[in-house]
């Protein structure tokens, strides 16, 4: 892999934002600072033909966050009231977050995946109390003691800012290409990180957009969540053999720094889930009858599993389900069924 980003690398060292960077004629990037270890989200401004700007993905909602993509725009001569159009990879709060203010600045459209959008629009993601309601219940389903759950997802106030996010006024499915003048942006859907989420393959330039997929440092999590896809590792996985079939001219994410070698990259992530898997299996075949909240508790993580904060336990519990489904999925393992199912190796 080379990176090619060599302005955001700096500055993940010296642990600061990036500058904003002009990366080709009328492309521009602008880091959009969020809280949490990834620091900023790489909006992509557009410049359009017959005038105006296009963005992907619109940052975390922030006064802060406001502050650098407006000051950001400015400082390529640009103002939010240009903005014709968004395009959204997926429905997390640091991509969709602000795209509901710069609708109300600029009268753009905003555009995301079937998929994505209706979660976005439906009735859990709607009302804090709903969906803290969802998660507890999804984490019982899990193993989790209810009480801990409860302690675990934390009160509905904290949810409030994540129920009034932007529902999109147009939709991509895959193989669509965006309404941006003067760009060729096909949307590539990616599904795994959310069910919804989409890439987006420039076919002028040869660039990728690619989201939350593919990172050149971190493996993205792969979750189950209450709404989500049944096998979510497993349509990652086979999203991410197509989109790595092809070698882009730059790879441009959401987060980090920009990087040439797909392959490699989409290889190297590809290695990571099995081997997970592999030691996945090994924990079923030393402690069968074990819910997914049980499993997490026998694997490795980046610290001892008693230190992880309730936040990081819920990742860490949904992703561990997240292996399980696509094991059982292989044919590697067999639920108890029931409520609170249980896994164990499936005989032969
Ligand atoms: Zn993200």
């Amino acid at each position: 892999m080379e990176i090619t980003g060599s302005a955001q690398h700096e500055a993940w060292q010296t642990r600061a934002v990036p500058p904003v960077e002009q990366l080709r004629d009328g492309l521009w990037s602008i880091p959009v600072p969020m809280p949490g270890p990834l620091r900023y989200v790489s909006v992509y401004a557009f410049a359009l033909e017959g005038g105006g700007l296009g963005l992907i993905d619109a940052g975390w909602d922030s006064d802060e966050g406001w502050a650098a993509l407006t000051s950001g725009l400015a400082s390529i001569g640009g103002s939010v009231e240009d903005v014709r159009g968004l395009l959204v990879t997926h429905l997390h709060f640091d991509h969709l977050g602000l795209a509901e203010r710069i609708r109300q600045a600029s009268s753009a459209w905003v555009a995301m995946h079937p998929a994505d959008a209706a979660i976005v629009g439906s009735p859990s993601h709607r009302d804090a109390a709903a969906f803290v309601a969802a998660e507890i219940t999804f984490l019982v389903s899990l193993g989790a003691d209810h009480d801990e759950a409860v302690a675990d997802v934390g009160p509905a106030e904290r949810l409030v800012p994540f129920t009034s996010m932007a529902i999109p006024d147009r939709l991509l499915e895959d193989g669509d290409t965006a309404d941006l003048p003067g760009w060729s942006l096909r949307a590539v859907h990616t599904p795994g990180h959310t069910p919804g989420h989409l890439c987006f393959a420039e076919e002028r330039t040869g660039l990728l957009f690619s989201g939350d997929h593919v990172l050149p440092r971190i493996t993205p999590n792969i979750s189950t969540t209450s709404d989500g896809l049944a096998d979510p590792l497993r349509d990652y996985l086979a999203a991410l053999d197509r989109i790595g079939s092809q070698e882009p001219a730059e790879v441009l994410p959401a987060h980090e720094w920009r990087f040439r070698g797909l392959t490699e990259r989409t290889a190297a992530i590809e290695a990571h889930h099995e081997h997970r898997l592999a030691e996945l299996l090994d924990a079923i075949r030393d402690h069968p009858h074990s819910t997914p909240w049980q499993l997490a508790a026998q694997l490795t993580w980046s610290r001892p599993w008693e230190q992880y904060e309730r936040r990081m336990r819920i990742f860490a519990v949904t992703e561990t389900d997240a292996h399980v489904r696509l094991l059982a999925s292989r044919g590697l393992v067999t639920s108890s069924g029931g409520a609170v199912p249980t896994w164990t190796l499936a005989l032969g």
